[in-house]
């Protein structure tokens, strides 16, 4: 039985390198992974909380080197999520991981877009490229790489997003760099509402003036705030795994998912760094579907939502055909 047919909308595509990838990768490049094998490795990602995270996630990067290494991480990406049934997929990089490590930009881009650009005939899944900017940095260093990244804007990157360790860096600190992504016709996400209050939301909406908020859990918090997303129809693209890895809610079966769709929110659900949250994207709508109990309706509705909510608008022809495979789709059981 296949999958539901989705689209992945909150994905970085560093957090889906698994250990086996790590292993060959760090092998040919010569880089000494403090692990003895690849089960080691998959043992520490049994982290504790986000800064423990983030730092096996920057650690792990340095295996990633050449245009060829940025190619063979997409692909394994996008090979798993086909079997995953996604259709479409938003993937997000970051910049900054890579060239402050003296990896060239153009390897970076060149190399995920390799893979990017065979993903239609070869898996059936149209694709967009974001760049992220880390928020614990400086804005000057994000407008650098914002100037850097230039050259590519349009055919090979198709947006900004925001993300890294949220709370203490708020949306506004980039205003002016989300300001100059807007006048270059580039699409504007921002994670916000994760670990921050529903302030950081209104902020990344009011003053980033972005289209869709990655995470946004704590947006429910706030009445208001849920009446304006739900009147400007703002997708939200919720990663439960990853909520629940980095104990921004308790256990799966806490997940304000429910509470937001029955909000009426447009509500998305993604697996954020998959290899270290334990599930993919259909893993995470399965985990919803046992622990808060949702419906098949539900989950059609989470599926339509995910290309409601795609930058598919240059495609409408592609997002209407998308959006009537998940209509037909008939889950396990279902007459
Ligand atoms: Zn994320």
């Amino acid at each position: 039985m296949s999958p539901i047919p989705k689209a992945e909308l909150h994905l970085h595509i560093e957090g889906t390198l698994e250990p086996e990838l790590a292993f060959e990768l760090a092998h040919r490049n010569g880089v000494d992974l403090p692990y003895a094998d690849p089960e080691q490795l998959r043992a520490a990602y049994a982290f504790s909380d986000l800064q423990s995270f983030l730092d096996l996630y920057y650690q792990l990067m340095d295996v990633l080197r050449t245009e060829d290494d940025f190619t063979a991480l997409a692909e394994a990406y996008l090979a798993r999520a086909q079997a995953e049934g996604v259709r479409h997929a938003e993937i997000f990089f970051d910049p900054q991981a890579h060239t402050s490590r003296g990896v060239e930009l153009d390897s970076v881009v060149r190399g995920l877009r390799r893979a990017l650009d065979a993903a239609a005939e070869r898996h059936g899944i149209s694709t967009r490229l974001i760049m992220c900017f880390l928020r614990d940095l400086p804005q000057e260093s994000a407008l650098a790489t914002f100037e850097a990244c230039r050259p590519y804007f349009g055919a090979a990157i198709h947006g900004v997003g925001l993300d890294s360790a949220e709370v203490g860096h708020r949306p506004s600190k980039f205003a002016d760099v989300y300001r100059l992504a807007r006048e270059a016709g580039l699409r504007l996400v921002a994670h916000a509402g994760e670990e921050g209050g529903p302030d950081y939301v209104w902020e990344a909406l009011d003053v980033l003036r972005v289209e869709r908020i990655d995470h946004g859990i704590r947006a429910i918090e706030d009445a208001e705030l849920v009446e304006r997303l739900v009147r400007d129809r703002v997708p939200l693209t919720v990663c439960p795994f990853s909520n629940v890895r980095l104990r921004c809610v308790d256990t799966l079966a806490d997940h304000p998912l429910p509470a937001m769709l029955a909000a009426g929110l447009l509500v998305t659900v993604n697996s954020d760094d998959p290899a270290h949250f334990g599930g993919y994207v259909d893993e995470n709508f399965d985990g919803v579907r046992t622990a808060l109990g949702l419906t098949n309706d539900q989950l059609r509705l989470l599926a339509r939502n995910s290309f409601e909510a795609s930058f598919l608008e240059d495609d409408e022809e592609r997002r209407k055909r998308l959006l009537t495979e998940v209509e037909a789709y008939r889950f396990p059981g279902q007459d």
